[in-house]
């Protein structure tokens, strides 16, 4: 029975891949990735390796969780160097806990090989310090999947009336009603807003604007896209370095 490394991406700049993900990929027998893990990563592979692509998109999974563990599992009975490939960090809304946790319960060995998440990444490639000095003392990473007009939340909304550092995840397609609920509960009509569109990527696209007309102006900003929300959006105009 052979080992299975849930193994961090990274965002997509493919030198954001940590040495260590590099060495048990170039080791590994199969690689199962996802769609937000930067394909050229998989020409480090050697000959022979598998490659099995159980895609993802915004949260909504092609193949379904429940079959992507048992692949995991089938693969681990079969092989010995089983590389679980995830975009960003397979702990940061990549499921990795339900793959680790399965495997667990099977008696299969696992590793755990954090990743470079978009959520802090994508942000600094914008120019974008989750935290700053006198500005922003800390940040939250939020799930934007889920409608914030839900009766029964699991998000603190009301948590997030200061001026800390909130960035969603899977949010695109919520932009609109992110924004109002965060006027909602007393944020600022002009409060900073920032859409980063395949951070770190040479498509990198990133869209400024306030909470009252972000929606507007990244209407056609494609997936995948994350939202960063506060006073160290403003940091952008002297701290983007990445091309645009
Ligand atoms: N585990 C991943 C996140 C998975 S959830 C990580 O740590 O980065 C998928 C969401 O991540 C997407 O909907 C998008 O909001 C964000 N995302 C992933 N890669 C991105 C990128 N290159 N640029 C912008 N957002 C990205």
């Amino acid at each position: 029975m052979g080992n299975v490394y849930l193994t961090g991406a990274g965002p997509g700049d493919i030198e954001l891949l940590t040495l260590k993900a590099a060495r048990v990929i170039k080791e590994a027998d199969v690689v199962i990735y996802d769609r937000l893990a930067n394909p050229d990563i998989l020409e480090m592979a050697k000959n022979g390796c598998e490659f099995v692509y159980v895609g993802k998109e915004d949260g909504k999974h092609i193949v379904p969780q429940d079959d992507i563990n048992e692949i995991i599992y089938q693969n681990a009975l079969k092989h010995e160097n089983v590389v679980r490939l995830k975009g960003g960090d397979p702990f940061v809304f990549g499921r990795g806990g339900e793959e680790a946790s399965y495997l667990f319960d099977r008696d299969i060995k696992f590793e755990i090989i954090p990743g470079i998440t978009s959520a802090i990444s994508g942000p600094a490639y914008a120019g974008i310090p989750v935290t700053h000095r006198g500005v922003s003392a800390s940040f939250r990473v939020v799930t934007g999947h889920e409608s914030p007009d839900k009766k029964v939340s699991q998000i603190p909304w009301d948590n997030f009336k200061t001026d800390d550092t909130i960035i969603f995840l899977m949010g695109l397609h919520n932009l609109d009603k992110i924004s109002k609920k965060l006027m909602e509960i007393g944020k600022a009509h002009d409060y900073p807003v920032a859409v980063i569109s395949k951070g770190t990527t040479k498509d990198q696209l990133v869209v400024v604007g306030t909470l009252e007309n972000i929606v507007e102006k990244a209407k056609n900003i494609p997936t995948p896209a994350l939202i960063v929300v506060g006073k160290v959006v403003e940091l952008r105009e002297q701290l983007a370095w990445f091309g645009n």
